[in-house]
C-alpha cells in the first residue's frame, strides 16, 4: 500500500534532518509518497507566508506529516508556526517517548518515560496586551474541554501502550482555578482506567527535582502547554540531549511527527546536525501507519549503530567526529 505523507522541511538544521529521515524510511522499504510542503521562513520569502494554505490543506487531507523544526523570532515578529499549525489543525496531543539509549552514557541508564503535553491553550494562547506602559498581562487558559481530552488522551495511550502510571505535574498550589481545572479533568477522567493505571499529582517543581534525582520512577507524565514544552526539554537532557528525542502530535482527524528540538541556527548547513530525534519521529509515523515491520527494522538498526558507538558514526551532540550523512549511512547498513 501506497501511503501519502506530507514533508515539511522547515528552517536551520529541517531541512537537513528531515532528508535523513526520508533517507532512512525509505531504505525500510515502505511505500511512500512524499508531498512536500512549505513552511517556517523559507515559506515566508517564497509564498509570503510562514504557514500557506496550501501547506495547512494539504496535512488537513492527507492525515499525516513529517515536520521539520522552524525559527520563530523572539519577542517580536510573527506568532509562532507550530502554534498556530497546532490550533488549525487541532493537534491537541503531543507525545514525546525519552528513553536511555544504548551506548550513550548519561548519569541515567534506566529513563523510560513519555510526555503527554496539552497543545492548544495555556499560555500559548498567545493572548497578551499591555495594561498600561510598563504592565503587560498574558492570559493562561483552561477549558473543561481541552483538559478533559487531553486527560482522556494520556490514559487511554497508557492502557494502550501497557503503561503503568500516569502522573500530573501542575501548579494549582498558585494557579488555583487554570491548574485547578486541569488536576479536576484528570482527577475524572482517570475513573475508568482506575484499575489498569495508577495515578499521581505532583507540584512541578518537586516533580522536577524528583525527575532529574530518579527518573525511572516516572512513566507517563501528563501535563499543561508551557509545562510539557519545558519538561520535554529537560527530559531530553536526561537521556543524552534534544537531538535524541522524537515526537508526535495527534489531533481527531490527523498527525505530525517532528522532533522535539528546534531549528538549531548555530549549527545549521554544517551537516553535523543529529537526525536521530527526527528519525526516530519517522519511526513512530510509521508506528501510526500500521507499517511496524519497518518501524522496527528502523528502531532496531539505529539501536545497533549507537550500541556500537564507533564515533566515526556518531555526531557531535553524542560526543562522534561523524556526520549526519555518516550517522544516516550507518543506520541504512545497519537495516540491511
Ligand atoms: P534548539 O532545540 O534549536 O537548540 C537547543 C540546543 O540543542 C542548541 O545547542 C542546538 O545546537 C542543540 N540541538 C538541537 N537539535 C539538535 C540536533 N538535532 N543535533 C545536534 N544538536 C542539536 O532550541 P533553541 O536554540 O532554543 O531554538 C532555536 C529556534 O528553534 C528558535 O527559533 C525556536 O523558536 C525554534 N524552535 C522550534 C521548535 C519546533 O519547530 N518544533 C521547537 C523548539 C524551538
Amino acid at each position: 500500500m501506497t501511503h501519502i505523507v506530507c514533508l515539511l522541511a522547515g528552517d536551520g538544521i529541517g531541512p537537513e534532518v528531515t532528508s535523513a529521515a526520508r533517507c532512512v524510511i525509505e531504505a525500510s522499504d515502505v511505500d511512500i509518497e512524499w508531498v512536500n510542503l512549505p513552511i517556517g521562513k523559507t515559506a515566508l520569502e517564497f509564498c509570503g507566508s510562514v504557514l500557506p494554505e496550501r501547506t495547512i490543506a494539504a496535512i488537513a487531507g492527507h492525515g499525516v506529516a513529517l515536520k521539520g523544526p522552524v525559527t520563530t523570532p523572539i519577542g517580536r515578529g510573527h506568532p509562532s508556526v507550530n502554534v498556530q499549525l497546532r490550533r488549525r489543525l487541532n493537534l491537541f496531543a503531543a507525545v514525546r517517548p525519552v528513553r536511555s539509549l544504548p551506548g550513550v552514557k548519561t548519569r541515567f541508564d534506566k529513563v523510560d518515560l513519555v510526555i503527554i503535553r496539552e497543545n492548544t491553550e495555556g499560555l500559548y494562547s498567545g493572548l497578551e496586551n499591555e495594561v498600561v506602559p510598563g504592565v503587560i498581562q498574558s492570559l493562561k487558559i483552561a477549558t473543561t474541554v481541552a483538559c478533559t481530552r487531553i486527560a482522556r488522551f494520556a490514559f487511554e495511550y497508557a492502557v494502550s501502550h501497557k503503561r503503568k502510571k500516569v502522573t500530573v505535574f501542575h501548579k494549582a498550589n498558585i494557579m488555583k482555578k487554570s491548574d485547578g481545572l486541569f488536576l479536576q479533568c484528570a482527577d475524572k477522567a482517570r475513573a475508568p482506567y482506575a484499575d489498569a493505571v495508577e495515578y499521581e499529582e505532583l507540584i512541578i517543581d518537586n516533580g522536577c527535582m524528583q525527575l532529574v534525582s530518579d527518573p525511572s520512577r516516572f512513566d507517563v507524565l501528563l501535563l499543561e502547554n508551557l509545562y510539557g514544552d519545558i519538561v520535554s526539554d529537560l527530559a531530553a537532557g536526561l537521556v543524552g540531549g534534544l537531538g535524541l528525542v522524537p515526537g508526535a502530535n495527534f489531533g481527531e482527524m490527523c498527525a505530525v511527527f517532528e522532533p522535539v528540538h528546534g531549528s538549531a541556527p548555530a549549527i545549521a548547513r554544517q551537516g553535523i546536525a543529529n537526525p536521530l530525534a527526527c528519525i526516530m519521529s519517522g519511526v513512530m509515523m510509521l508506528d501510526h501507519l500500521g507499517e511496524t515491520k519497518a518501524a522496527t527494522r528502523v528502531r532496531t538498526a539505529c539501536d545497533a549503530v549507537l550500541k556500537e558507538g564507533n564515533p566515526e558514526h556518531l555526531t557531535p551532540d553524542i560526543g562522534g567526529k561523524g556526520s549526519t550523512q555518516g550517522l544516516v549511512d550507518a543506520i541504512i547498513r545497519a537495516m540491511a
